[in-house]
């Protein structure tokens, strides 16, 4: 099992370890273990999930050894909507994003939560919530970050369009370290939204790590697909798409880009 407890400097984000061998998906268990009373920070890891879950069900492979395969459980109520919850997508991305500069990497965000380096996916994050109209009670915001994973390790449909920070960095990493110094990143972001009461800087430092923003793309929503140019994100974390017919505003979906800086 993963050892990160010796590099871990947080005060409550990783502090509570629910870890285990092999589990269908971390998520599950986080949300099953926060419906019953889990403290805030509380971590599920597991070295390998037999069924990882990206959006609309779609799977995420999370061999053993090959990443780390982890979910948060958050207790934001007293000062994060309901509406608001699905801006720590976007906070973790920018967790992700400088922890890798931590260790002299550089990626960029394609909205909403992709990680990309070199137009591949390193990284996978899906929140989920369950709340009142009012109030959060609990939220699970799960990560998928591949480590240390060869090219030829993955699937065949999965090496065309995953990367990993083994292939990136052409050496391994020490995963108890970069999740360590990914928790402590996670927390000061987190404690600033808790201060802030809101996301704005977190938006901030978004747009600067963003590879969609000023670019081209190609948006495939719900029962409709259009192009334009990604202008920016909104206060919602929507992304604003100019096309021929007006600004259009994406609250969800699919978007692929086309850079037109280089
Ligand atoms: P998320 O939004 O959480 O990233 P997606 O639905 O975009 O979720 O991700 C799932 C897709 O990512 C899968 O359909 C598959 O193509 C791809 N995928 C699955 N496992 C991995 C992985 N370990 N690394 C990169 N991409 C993966």
């Amino acid at each position: 099992m993963l050892n990160f407890n010796e590099y871990l400097q947080t005060n409550f984000i990783g502090r509570n370890v629910v870890a285990r061998e092999n589990i269908p998906s971390t998520n599950d268990l986080a949300k099953q273990l926060a419906a019953k009373g889990a403290p805030n920070g509380t971590i599920v890891i597991a070295d390998e999930q037999s069924a990882g879950r990206g959006r609309l069900n779609r799977g995420w492979y999370s061999p053993k050894g090959g990443g780390l395969w982890f979910s948060l459980i958050l207790r934001p109520g007293d000062f994060v909507a309901p509406v608001d919850a699905a801006k720590f997508t976007l906070l973790t991305a920018v967790a992700v994003i400088f922890t890798m500069q931590k260790f002299s990497l550089t990626a960029k965000i394609k909205w909403p939560n992709d990680i990309l380096f070199d137009g591949k996916k390193l990284v996978g994050i899906l929140t989920e919530m369950s709340a009142t109209d009012e109030r959060i009670n609990h939220i699970v915001v799960g990560a998928g970050i591949n480590v240390n994973i060869a090219t030829e390790d993955f699937p065949p449909d999965i090496a065309q369009i995953a990367t990993s920070l083994l292939i990136m960095r052409g050496a391994p990493l020490n995963e108890g370290q970069f999740l360590a110094a990914f928790l402590a990143e996670f927390e000061k972001l987190y404690i600033n939204v808790a201060n802030e009461r809101g996301f704005s800087s977190v938006l901030n430092k978004w747009r600067k790590h963003s590879a969609t923003i000023g670019n081209e793309v190609t948006v495939f929503g719900i029962g409709e697909t259009f192009s334009g140019i990604a202008e920016d994100i909104d206060n919602d974390g929507a992304l604003l798409v100019r096309t021929t017919v007006g600004l259009r505003k994406v609250l969800a979906g699919d978007v692929s880009v086309r850079s037109r800086r280089n």
